[in-house]
Order: structure tokens, then C-alpha cells, then sequence
């Protein structure tokens, strides 16, 4: 089979699937309560993909050439019966890497354990503040950053290893936490992930402004730790990995603004209603959900996918960093699409 490549020679390799847009937290920079509040109106039931269509598009991505499937959303664990859907998509040949992207609130021991026997090998839990206060705050639902910890415990006994930890950092909110984040999880095997704040969507009133760049988060830990670079992972990594000399584990910083990695994004998100974006930044998505539901076969499916990953161009980032210097610091957001559709 040759490889399906793109205008600039990337592989398709992973799929975000968004498994629903809705969300049990009010993150301020995510789904703000002025935006998603009691008025907001989310999918109805019928319009979201169902197992079947969801597994009929993982496969035939995996025929494509998609090895990972990440599963995230708004948060994938309100997903009714989410462990049945699991096993389907592990028991798809080619998929070798399931992933999970929580908010953590709804792991509890027990939810950890069936992942696991699902089929998921690893979890990425999101906590953007060590400080209850704060993260409360952050959260706007009130929900403490301790119950968080304990889905991390939760995680890592459950073998969903290794367990990872992103933190959104954003200026003025939440910078002063860089540190005690970073004390938190170390010598714990847990990774911990500084991220660069995106302007994704809409709505979250983003400003240049805003972003710590990873390099003045690097700077911070460098303040208290020796940290050593570490080569490249995998192809595609989004994660710049550091250890600390002391021998209590990895840290990563993912400079999504500041150090653009599109020459290697090799990923393609399918929000829950089957749109199939081929740019977190993407302001169209490309509609898989009517053939799917209009008789289509894998054949038809499949070229349609493979058209559009063929025609794929996208660089937004990249794009976003040669033109920083000329825009205005509000940036222009010209209708994207929201993270918490389709999935982060
Ligand atoms: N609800 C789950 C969670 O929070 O982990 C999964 C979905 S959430 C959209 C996925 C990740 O995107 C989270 O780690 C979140 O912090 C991150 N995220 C959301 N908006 C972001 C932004 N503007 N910039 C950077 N990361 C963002
Ligand atoms: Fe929900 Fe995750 Fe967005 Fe927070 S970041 S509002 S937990 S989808
Ligand atoms: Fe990939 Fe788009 Fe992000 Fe670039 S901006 S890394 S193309 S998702």
C-alpha cells in the first residue's frame, strides 16, 4: 500500500476523535459560561455519530494509513457505554495506540479499570492549577484540583501509563503555578506538559498577550531545576521533552504559538458529528457523517477521505507565526471552529 501523504508530504497517522461537545466544566478559556450557559444549545443525540459510524470511520482510516486514536471532546467520559465503543476501535487492525483525553472528573477507580480492559493504553488528564482556589476558578464549575490528583492516582494504578498531565498556561492567570505544578508531579512518573495558550475558536477572547511562551516557561523551571534536553520521540511529537538531572522524570513543553510543528502534523479530528477537520484551526469541516448515512460504501468513504488528506495544505500555526508582527494583538479569528467541538 503507499503511503497517503499530503500537499507537503505528511502521513495521515492520527485521529482525534470528538466523542460529544459537551462538558461537564466551564473552563474560561474554553467554553465560557457567557457562551455555554444555560441558553447554549449542544448537539441533540441523533446528530452525533453512533459507534457503528464512528468505528466505520476509524477503520477506514486505519486502511489510510491511521495507526492512533485519540478520544477526547468537550469530555469523552459523558459518553454513554464509551467502553463498548473502545473495545470496537481496539480490535480495528492497524490501530495500535488509543489515548484519552480527560478532564478527570468522572475517573473514579473503577472507570480507570474498565478503560484499561477496554482497550485504552494511555490517558492525558488536563489540571491548569495546583491551588484549589484557582483551579476552581478556571474551571467555573468549583471543582477541586485535589479530585483531579486522584484520577491521576486512579490512572497510573490502572496502568494507563504513562499518564500525562497538560496544563494550559495562560499570562496573569495561572503563570505563578508553573512551579508548584511542576513540584506536584515530579519523581510521581507522570509527565507533566506545559501548553502554549491557543487561539482556537472564538470565544475565548484570545490576545497574543495572553501566551507564555515556552521559552519564558523554561526559563521559570530553569529558575529552581536542571533540566537536559531530550531528542525527538516519535515523528509528529507536538511535545518539547526535558528531564530533570536530578533523576525525578520528564517534563514536556508543547509551543504550539511560539515553535510551530506543522512540517510534522500528521493528525485529522472528526468532531462528533462526523466533520472531519484536517487543522485544529479549521474553520470547515468536511462532512463524512451524509455518505455515511446515505448509503456510501467503505470504497466511497475511503476516497473521499483520502481526496481530502490528499488536497490537505494546512500550516496555521506556522502561518500565525509569520504574521504575528503585522496583527493586531486581539488577532482575527474569522469563525473557527471551537476546541471543545472538536476536541482538543
Ligand atoms: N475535556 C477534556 C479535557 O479537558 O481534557 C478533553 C477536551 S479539551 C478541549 C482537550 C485539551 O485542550 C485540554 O487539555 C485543554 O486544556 C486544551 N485546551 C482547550 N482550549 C485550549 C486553548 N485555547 N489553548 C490550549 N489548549 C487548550
Ligand atoms: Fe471541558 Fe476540557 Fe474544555 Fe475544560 S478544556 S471546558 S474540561 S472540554
Ligand atoms: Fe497541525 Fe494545524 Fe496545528 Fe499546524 S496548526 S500543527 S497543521 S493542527
Amino acid at each position: 500500500m503507499s503511503t497517503l501523504t499530503d500537499t507537503r508530504s505528511r502521513p495521515l497517522r492520527d485521529l482525534r476523535i470528538s466523542l460529544t461537545d459537551r462538558c461537564n466544566f466551564r473552563c474560561t478559556y474554553c467554553m465560557p459560561r457567557e457562551l455555554f450557559g444555560a441558553e447554549h444549545l449542544f448537539l441533540p443525540r441523533r446528530e452525533l455519530l453512533d459507534f457503528d459510524e464512528i468505528e466505520r470511520i476509524a477503520r477506514i482510516a486505519a486502511g489510510l494509513g491511521v495507526t492512533k486514536l485519540r478520544l477526547t471532546g468537550g469530555e469523552p467520559l459523558l459518553r454513554r457505554d464509551i467502553d463498548v465503543l473502545i473495545r470496537r476501535l481496539a480490535a480495528i487492525d492497524g490501530i495500535d495506540d488509543i489515548c484519552l483525553t480527560t478532564n478527570g472528573s468522572l475517573l473514579t477507580e473503577r472507570r480507570a479499570r474498565e478503560l484499561k480492559a477496554a482497550g485504552v493504553n494511555r490517558v492525558t488528564l488536563s489540571l491548569d492549577a495546583i491551588d484549589d482556589e484557582r483551579f476552581m476558578a478556571i474551571n467555573d464549575v468549583g471543582f477541586p484540583a485535589a479530585k483531579v490528583l486522584e484520577a491521576v492516582d486512579h490512572a497510573v494504578a490502572a496502568g494507563l501509563t504513562p499518564v500525562k498531565v497538560n496544563c494550559v498556561i495562560q499570562r496573569g492567570v495561572n503563570d505563578d503555578q508553573i512551579l508548584p505544578m511542576a513540584e506536584a508531579f515530579r519523581h510521581t512518573g507522570v509527565v507533566l506538559r506545559f501548553i502554549e495558550y491557543m487561539d482556537v475558536g472564538t470565544s475565548n477572547g484570545w490576545r497574543l498577550d495572553d501566551v507564555v511562551p515556552a521559552r519564558e516557561i523554561l526559563d521559570t523551571l530553569r529558575s529552581r531545576y536542571g533540566l537536559t534536553r531530550q531528542p525527538a520521540g516519535q515523528p509528529g511529537e507536538t511535545a518539547n521533552r526535558w528531564h530533570y538531572d536530578d533523576g525525578a522524570g520528564e517534563i514536556g513543553v508543547i509551543a504550539s504559538v511560539s515553535m510551530p510543528f506543522c512540517g510534522g502534523c500528521t493528525r485529522a479530528r472528526l468532531s462528533a458529528i462526523g466533520e472531519l477537520y484536517t487543522c485544529l484551526f479549521g474553520v470547515h469541516g468536511h462532512d463524512l457523517r451524509t455518505p455515511l448515512r446515505s448509503g456510501a460504501s467503505d470504497a466511497d468513504i475511503a476516497a473521499q477521505l483520502a481526496g481530502i488528506w490528499h488536497a490537505r495544505d494546512d500550516r496555521y500555526s506556522e502561518q500565525r507565526g509569520e504574521e504575528t508582527a503585522q496583527r493586531s494583538p486581539s488577532g482575527d479569528a474569522d469563525g473557527r471552529v471551537e476546541m471543545s467541538y472538536i476536541g482538543g
